[in-house]
């Protein structure tokens, strides 16, 4: 029999490296970045245009490449960074497997453009497919430039498994932020689609998150400072009544790199133990310096993940430099009392700092139920089908609470974050349709999205209330008639201990007894006949809360409101009032998930829905 084993070509290979070094826009980021810390650049901007899928351009003024490094440096295993394996024990640079160019070259088209300091010129490449489509002698700035357009063009089912731009994107600002906290020293700038969304000047540590994260932050932050022999840390640990009930900021780098560890995590959890509230995580920045040689990173492909020589010692320094920070700024939550209630929640307007989740464009061709729906009812007009009468006329009657509910304005500014994500809204009267009088669906960009009616409502006003709350003045309306409300002692106490806070949202007590409490005002969101509902849901919630006097009430409170007042499944909606809800939705800070942490929409990509068809 003849011989059949025979040695892929280089593109082959190539391809196939590639599929471990990029899985997604986010990978081919965090290599470019890489690379131009590498060559030691002190200016780094990135550019995208499509979440990634379209260019990803870093340029840096680092040290540039020769001509034929230029051409060398898109060839596997090419790398200035290591000689030979014992370099690898010594660690000072981010690369060292020499495979992130090629491999990216090999499902993209690339250009590159470079040119070292003394020299007069420098060189351009073009590269498609591992194939070398151009090389030339160009007049350029000093440092690089790579610019990777269609990434996957080759790959139709990678690129097809690419995520919506939404999240991709959000993968691509979780690399840029790992990357630029670990270099403060050097500025970072970012633009997708010719906006710009960071701008971060060259700074230390502690600036560079607060730039990062918001003016707030700054308060939030207790120092790390320890040295051994075997291990120096340093940075922040937020105090805990600042914990997140999501584990977004939690960052760990070695040696200026970006490493996940759950051990590690482990520890800093435990030095909270105590003071934490249920179900939040710590946020924190932690660096640490070790002798290179003491880790090993080579132990996974995107080297997120290392190994420490030392882990059982690093458990415990770390975890007793954490606690000894938390006592030594006070932080125990109960000594804590005076401060910015604001702070409490996790609504913060005034900050463009946190992350808001990514919003969606309603598509404003959409109309599949053009006829039924378009024409059924304008907000104003009478009920045409029967089966929405019931709703509608209460709301006719009623126009001060659902129509408050739906229109109020829920924040609309617009961070940097948010125009990355093209939130701007575009629904059009007919865009959306009720199913079961339950879901909302909504045809998006990308496909399609399908809104739990009452959770989304729940999140609306949720967010609404805590802005109410803690950042405006709280709208009270005065009753006519004072209403009396009999409740039990247990009741009257628990109501009395957050009154003042309950007056922060719009109510007024004008008696407590030994029977009940009688109230003269209360919020404009809620109606009279409300009032017992709310009050009797609030106290349910507050009883099932830990209770723990460093914590204001206001987020329970904003959470059981929503809870009572949210439109309940059942519901018939007009089209306006669909549209009013999946705008005011997209308009959150948070629209992914009810104020409970249940899931408010589901999105239905195009090619999610084209496979129900294909199978
Ligand atoms: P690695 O970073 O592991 O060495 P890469 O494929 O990422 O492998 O890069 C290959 C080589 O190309 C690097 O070792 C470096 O010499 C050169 N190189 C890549 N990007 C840059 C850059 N931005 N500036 C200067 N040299 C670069
Ligand atoms: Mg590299």
């Amino acid at each position: 029999m003849s011989d059949i084993i025979q040695l892929l070509p280089d593109h082959v290979a190539n391809q196939i490296a590639a599929g471990e070094v990029v899985q997604r826009p986010a990978s081919v980021v965090k290599e470019l970045l890489e690379n131009a810390i590498d060559a030691n650049a002190t200016t780094i901007t990135l550019l995208l245009k499509g979440a990634g899928k379209t260019l990803i351009q870093v340029i840096d003024n680092g040290k540039g490449m020769s001509n034929t490094d230029a051409r060398l440096s898109f060839e596997r295993h090419a790398t200035s960074k290591i000689k030979d394996a014992q370099d690898l024990f010594n660690l000072q640079t981010k690369g060292f497997r020499g495979e992130a160019l090629a491999s990216i070259a090999a499902i993209a088209h690339v250009e590159l453009k470079t040119k070292q300091e003394n020299q007069e010129l420098g060189t351009s490449i073009k590269i498609e497919g591992s194939d070398i489509v151009s090389q030339e002698v160009v007049s350029t700035a000093k440092g690089t430039s790579i610019a990777v357009k269609n990434l996957f063009y080759n790959i139709p089912a990678r690129r097809n498994f690419l995520k919506s731009d939404t999240v991709e994107t959000r993968h691509i600002i979780d690399e840029f932020q790992r990357v630029a906290l670990a270099h403060p020293m050097i500025s970072f700038s970012l633009y997708h689609n010719d906006n710009e969304v960071y701008h971060l000047k060259e700074s230390n540590s502690r600036k560079r998150i607060v730039s990062m994260f918001g003016a707030k932050t700054n308060e939030k932050l207790v120092p790390l400072d320890e040295q051994t022999d075997i291990i120096t840390i340093k940075g922040f640990i937020a105090k805990p009544e600042f914990s997140k009930r999501k584990r977004g900021e939690q960052f760990f780098f070695v040696n200026n790199r970006f490493i996940k560890s759950s051990y590690l995590n482990h520890a800093v959890n435990n030095a909270f133990e105590g003071l934490l509230e249920q179900g939040t995580h710590p946020t924190y920045f932690i660096y640490f310096e070790v002798p290179p040689n003491s880790i090993d990173i080579n132990i996974h492909p995107t080297k997120t993940e290392i190994k420490f020589d030392n882990e059982k010692a690093l458990y415990a320094i770390l975890r007793a430099t954490v606690k000894h920070s938390l006592g030594q700024y006070n932080v125990a939550p109960i000594l804590d009392f005076n401060r910015d209630a604001n702070l409490d929640t996790p609504y913060n307007l005034n900050s463009k700092q946190s992350f808001s989740t990514p919003k969606i464009i309603v598509d404003p061709t959409f109309n599949p139920f053009k006829n039924d729906v378009t024409e059924t009812t304008s907000f104003k007009e009478e009920p045409k089908s029967t089966n929405t009468s019931t709703y509608q006329s209460n709301f006719k009657k009623d126009p001060g609470s659902w129509e408050s509910l739906y229109t109020s304005a829920v924040s609309t500014e617009t961070t940097k974050q948010e125009e990355l994500f093209e939130t701007k809204q575009e629904t059009e009267t007919g865009k959306t349709f009720q199913i079961q009088k339950k879901y909302i669906l909504s045809s998006i960009k990308s496909g399609a999205v399908l809104i739990h009616q009452s959770l989304a409502h729940q999140r609306v006003l949720y967010e609404e209330f805590l802005e109410n709350i803690t950042v405006k003045e709280a709208s009270s309306q005065q009753l006519l008639f004072p209403i009396s409300i009999n409740l039990s002692t247990t009741d009257i106490e628990m109501i009395y201990g957050i009154k003042s806070d309950l007056e922060s949202t719009g109510f007024v007590f004008n008696e407590f007894t030994k029977e009940g409490v009688t109230i003269g005002g209360i919020p404009t969101s809620i109606t009279e006949s409300q009032i017992t509902l709310v009050l009797e849901q609030l106290l349910d919630d507050m009883k099932l809360e830990v209770p723990n006097e460093s914590f204001s009430h206001f987020d329970v409170m904003a959470k059981s409101f929503a809870k009572s007042l949210a439109i309940k499944t059942g519901t018939v909606l007009l089209v306006k009032e669909q549209e009013n809800l999946v705008n005011n939705l997209f308009s959150c800070k948070e629209p992914s998930t009810s104020p409970l942490g249940k899931a408010t929409f589901k999105t239905l990509t195009l090619q999610e829905i084209d496979t129900i068809f294909n199978k």
